[in-house]
């Protein structure tokens, strides 16, 4: 998991037709959630009315392409590349449609509805770490602090998952070669971990196959001595190369940095 800036690039959704043409569409749909909310909340609460959320809307074209140009077609959790394989989710950080915590799996009703178009809830993930692990879990340090509708400010609560925009995920979560673990005993890192099973074997698998890269790119280069005729190897290749992977386009950067930061980049400052 790396860090994600999605500050300024949100695309604009405008409504194509009639009266409201020229007015924001998530914006607009967001105020017909918080109405309904309104009119039934009781039966909103306990879950015997539930909202309907437009796909089309929250994954919009615009708002999927947007996603995989900040995110570079990878995960915001696990750091694979999704796009050479797969469609991608648009993923809800705060789930839109009923929440569950760590302790209770019971469903919480109604969800984080008033976010479900917000564009600050939304990143792209692989359906593993969307579908199959995360869906609705959304535990708190606090439960005591959890917005349970639009009146609460969701700036009070503490998410024991590690927001990627908000948190750097390098403080809480860090690499033992292709071993994830939590960093200084992160709680935030071992719920993120857990839960998302960043530890499963075939993400342990592509991550290892990258590190003996590296480490073998590493070894090379240090073992070509500076004289070696360029028909043989071109060590100014080598250093490109691992230059390259630790761009934030590259799968699994943060396990990269954790093993290699410091002597990648001590590599790339020899060529200045
Ligand atoms: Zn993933």
């Amino acid at each position: 998991m790396i860090k994600i800036n999605k500050t300024g690039k949100r695309p604009d959704i405008l409504v194509s037709r009639g009266a409201d043409k020229d007015k924001d569409k998530l914006l607009l749909e967001t105020e017909k959630l918080k109405t309904e909310y309104l009119s039934d909340s009781s039966n909103y609460n306990s879950g015997k009315k539930k909202f309907e959320f437009d796909s089309d809307l929250y994954a919009h074209d615009k708002i999927k392409a947007a996603l995989i140009k900040i995110q570079h077609g990878k995960c915001c959790f696990c750091e694979s590349r999704i796009t050479h394989v797969a469609y991608g989710d648009v993923e809800h950080f705060r789930p839109k449609k009923v929440w569950t915590t760590l302790s209770n799996r019971k469903y919480n009703y109604p969800g984080y509805y008033w976010l479900a178009y917000d564009w600050n809830n939304l990143f792209l993930a692989c359906q593993l770490c969307n579908q199959r692990f995360k869906r609705n879990l959304f535990p708190l340090v606090d439960e005591s602090k959890r917005a349970l509708n639009p009146t609460y400010d969701i700036n009070d609560e503490e998410p024991l998952f590690i927001h990627p925009e908000k948190i750097d995920p390098e403080l809480h979560i860090t690499f033992d070669g292709a071993f994830i673990t939590p960093k200084n005993g992160s709680l935030k890192g071992e719920v993120t971990i857990k839960s998302l099973d960043l530890e499963r074997i075939e993400l342990y698998e592509n991550r290892n196959e990258i590190y003996a890269l590296i480490d073998s790119l590493i070894k090379l280069y240090r073992l070509v001595p500076d004289t070696v005729p360029e028909n043989v190897i071109k060590k100014s290749e080598v250093r490109e190369k691992l230059k390259r992977m630790i761009a934030p386009q590259y799968q699994y950067l943060n396990m990269i940095k954790s093993n290699f930061g410091d002597d990648i980049q001590k590599i790339i400052n020899e060529s200045v």
